[in-house]
């Protein structure tokens, strides 16, 4: 049986990160991960954004073999015994371990039907398998307008292809803009040539001479070669339920990143941690929170204790337009938005209860820790403090 002082369930970038973080603490304990993915771990972002503008795809690799990491690639683990201290996988090899971190991440949203026609978008084999699709002269369906979806079909489009987007919203990114935004974006989208179908789903989808032949939940009928959905994900808890850990929207940890039992941690996408600027539980889906994240959860688990009070920020680009945005960007918010230009440069500031809760900088740049420090300000702040006070 294999037997390690460290084991990491998730082959992603907070195992990666994880790995790391524990050769901070301890440069000799034995680190074994598990991850479903026939790959090492590597970055996600550039597969929606930099690799389809010329970033070479070796560019994208975690460098977690030099760990020392022993990797156990296209392997499921299907169980915990947290009382034995083991895992046991789809091939029923057995691992032991002393501590165990869960970074199995999300779990695919997928349409309500069964198709290998769909690209539902998140790994590497995803990407290989659209990129040459998106090099011939097809037309391509997106369905859904959040982060994945909205860069995809950018993606495509600037490869020159046929684009339509198919939204349920009646905007872009309509959970986190502010809603004349996320309709600006509708325009700028179809200026860009991309077809905009808004306010539309799919429901239902059919082969025809080739085609897929979507059924919108309008009634309608859009034809396209290859359908691309990014319709999110949910926190991979399974096997955290099935541990009996304690699980509330994502496995639920503490301050150290530790779960409901004192061997086994979580971090990353799957993690629900508190977070003292916000004084809330969050759950974060972004690079930064699983670089950081993961590390610290490394750290903790390696003897090096701290405390991940880190307000993680996110980042998208949308064609020629990018943003970073930190802390709680709920549209259903109150907001003030602070333009330099409308629309293509500025700040828009999230409120609750007269504080500063989250902070969008559209087309800003190096001002992710100015908006730290604002959001954990007490306040009262109003429109009127807001007005100018960022970029510093
Ligand atoms: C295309 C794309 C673009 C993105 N762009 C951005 C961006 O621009 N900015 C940003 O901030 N964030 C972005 N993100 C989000 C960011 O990549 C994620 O937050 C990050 O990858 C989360 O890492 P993770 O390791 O926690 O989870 P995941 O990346 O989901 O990794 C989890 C891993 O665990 C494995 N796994 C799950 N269950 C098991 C099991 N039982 N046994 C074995 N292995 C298992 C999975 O196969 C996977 O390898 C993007 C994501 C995608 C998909």
């Amino acid at each position: 049986m294999p037997n390690y002082t460290y084991l990491i369930i998730g082959g992603g970038m907070t195992a990666d990160a994880a790995a790391q973080g524990i050769r901070e603490g301890d440069p000799a304990g034995t680190i074994g991960l598990i991850s479903a993915e026939p790959h090492p771990p590597y970055n996600r972002p550039p597969l929606s954004k930099g690799l389809w503008k010329g970033e070479p795809e070796e560019s994208i690799w975690r460098k977690t073999a030099a760990t020392g990491a022993e990797l156990h690639l296209a392997r499921r683990a299907l169980g915990i015994d947290v009382a034995a201290h083991t895992v046991t996988d789809d091939r029923g090899t057995v691992y032991g371990f002393r501590k165990l971190l869960l970074a199995t991440g999300g779990t695919l949203r997928r349409l309500p039907l069964t198709s290998d026609q769909i690209i539902y978008f998140r790994t590497l084999d995803d990407y290989r398998r659209l990129r040459p699709l998106a090099q011939q002269n097809l037309r391509f369906a997106v369905i859904g307008g959040g982060f994945i979806g909205s860069e995809i079909a950018a993606a495509l489009r600037m490869q020159g292809r046929d684009v339509v987007m198919l939204v349920p919203e009646d905007g872009l990114g309509a959970r986190i803009f502010p809603g004349d935004l996320s309709r600006f974006l509708v325009d700028y989208y179809r200026q860009k040539g991309v077809e905009m179908r808004m306010g539309e789903g799919m429901a239902s989808m059919d082969m025809r001479a080739g085609n897929c032949v979507v059924r919108t939940t309008r009634s309608q009928e859009v034809a396209a070669q290859v359908v691309v959905a990014g319709l999110g994900i949910l926190p991979a808890v399974e096997l955290a339920e099935q541990a009996g850990l304690r699980v509330d929207d994502g496995i639920v940890v503490d301050r150290f990143c530790r779960t409901s039992h004192a061997d086994v941690y979580a971090a990353g996408d799957v993690a629900n941690f508190h977070n003292p600027s916000l004084g809330s539980r969050i759950r974060v889906e972004h690079e930064d929170n699983a670089n950081t994240m993961g590390r610290l959860a490394g750290q903790n688990m390696a003897g090096k204790p701290d405390s991940y009070d880190h307000l993680p920020f996110f980042y998208s680009d949308l064609f020629e337009l990018g943003y970073e945005a930190v802390g709680d960007t709920d549209a259903r918010l109150e907001t003030v938005a602070d333009w330099k230009e409308p629309y293509r440069e500025g700040v828009v500031y999230y409120l609750k209860e007269s504080r500063v809760r989250g902070v969008l900088l559209w087309n800003t740049w190096g001002q992710v820790d100015a908006a730290r420090a604002l959001i954990a300000e007490r306040g009262p702040l109003t429109a009127r403090d807001l007005k100018g006070r960022l970029p510093q």
